[in-house]
């Protein structure tokens, strides 16, 4: 029998899990009506990460009475970026679905998800048609920033996609090759590439609590997810640099010629300002010079790997590499 294991991320839920629990028994039982009568392992991974009431007790419990739930407890706040990869380290099934643990992500989805994946589609992400109750500015500065995302890095990353998906073992392994320590899950996805395709889902309020993405959480994951995808901002530097050291030439030609011609009142002031005009462009453009090359030394350093297979068929490899061994 396929096994799915459904990874859900906890910090400071312990009034969400009892009722996130009732609402997942329907699918660990297999008789949930979306389910066609089809029948799966389950195997549900909470990450407690790192949470400062009782979500930890609440998970023991949880887990004693029914083995099928298993958890890991954060030995801190790692934020949810890293509780996530915990989780994929620790997941054994066929596919995995990744849900928040406030029931803002509908479990009668999962099976829609299910059944795409059982089609052959590799991720299978939830588009959010609504976004439940959240806040009409973070709705504003959400489209603007997919907006500008999208504009300045060659891959894309959806907006109204979140991190409600479920995907195959293959894309696990694959992100779980992706150690960096600055994660922005939602752009790794995207990264990664894969077979793709989308189910509707309504976000549904929070079942209790507040949400934990404070704007100053978000606005740190925005700034991540541009820079860990691109290094535009660098070569903006670059190229202001070069505008300004060229506008300073052209500047200071008029000053020269100005002075030759009519003379300068002002002693010194044409050589000065040129001078200070053509160094600072020149000093920004070796800036932003300097720029680009840490920028890549950046990108290097994350270690990715250059490339990633999705399937294979029976090659007739590496026998030369073999017989070179002879
Ligand atoms: N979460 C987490 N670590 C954090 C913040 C949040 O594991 O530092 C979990 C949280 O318990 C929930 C999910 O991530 O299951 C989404 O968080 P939240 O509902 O606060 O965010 P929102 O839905 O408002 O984006
Ligand atoms: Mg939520």
């Amino acid at each position: 029998m396929k096994k799915i294991s459904l990874l859900i991320p906890v910090y400071n839920e312990e009034e969400s899990l009892d009722a996130l629990y009732a609402a997942l028994l329907p699918l660990l039982d297999n008789t949930h009506p979306g389910l066609n009568g089809m029948k799966y392992d389950w195997e549900v991974i909470f990450i407690d990460d790192g949470s400062n009431d009782r979500s930890a007790d609440k998970l023991r419990d949880l887990n004693s009475k029914d083995q099928r739930l298993r958890f890991a407890r954060l030995s801190r706040n790692f934020g949810k970026e890293n509780a996530l990869l915990a989780g994929f380290d620790r997941m054994t099934g066929n596919a995995m679905v990744i849900m928040d643990a406030d029931l803002q992500h509908p479990v009668d989805t999962i099976p829609e998800m299910i059944a795409k994946w059982e089609d052959g589609y590799e991720d299978v992400y939830g588009f959010r048609l609504s976004r439940g109750k959240e806040s009409i500015l973070r709705n504003f500065f959400t489209k603007i920033y997919y907006g500008l995302l999208n504009r300045s890095t060659r891959v894309d990353v959806l907006p109204n996609v979140g991190d409600f998906r479920l995907l195959d073992k293959k894309v696990v392994d694959a992100i779980r090759g992706l150690r960096e320590s600055q994660r922005y899950t939602k752009g790794l996805y995207c990264w990664v590439g894969f077979k793709k395709t989308g189910v509707d889902f309504r976000t549904a309020d929070r079942v209790s609590g507040e949400t934990h993405m404070s704007a100053g959480r978000l606005i740190n994951l925005a700034l991540e997810g541009i820079t860990s995808y691109t290094t535009a901002p660098l070569r903006i530097a670059t190229v202001l640099g070069f505008i300004i050291s060229i506008l300073a030439i052209c500047y200071m030609i008029y000053i020269v010629c100005k002075t030759l011609i009519f003379g300068e009142p002002i002693q010194g002031f044409p050589t000065l300002i040129c001078t200070i005009l053509f160094l600072g462009g020149c000093q920004l453009l070796a800036l932003g010079i300097i720029g680009e090359y840490i920028g890549k030394i950046y990108n290097e350093s994350k270690g990715r790997p250059p490339y990633i297979v999705a399937e294979e068929s029976d090659f007739p490899t590496n026998q030369n590499e073999n017989s070179k061994g002879d």
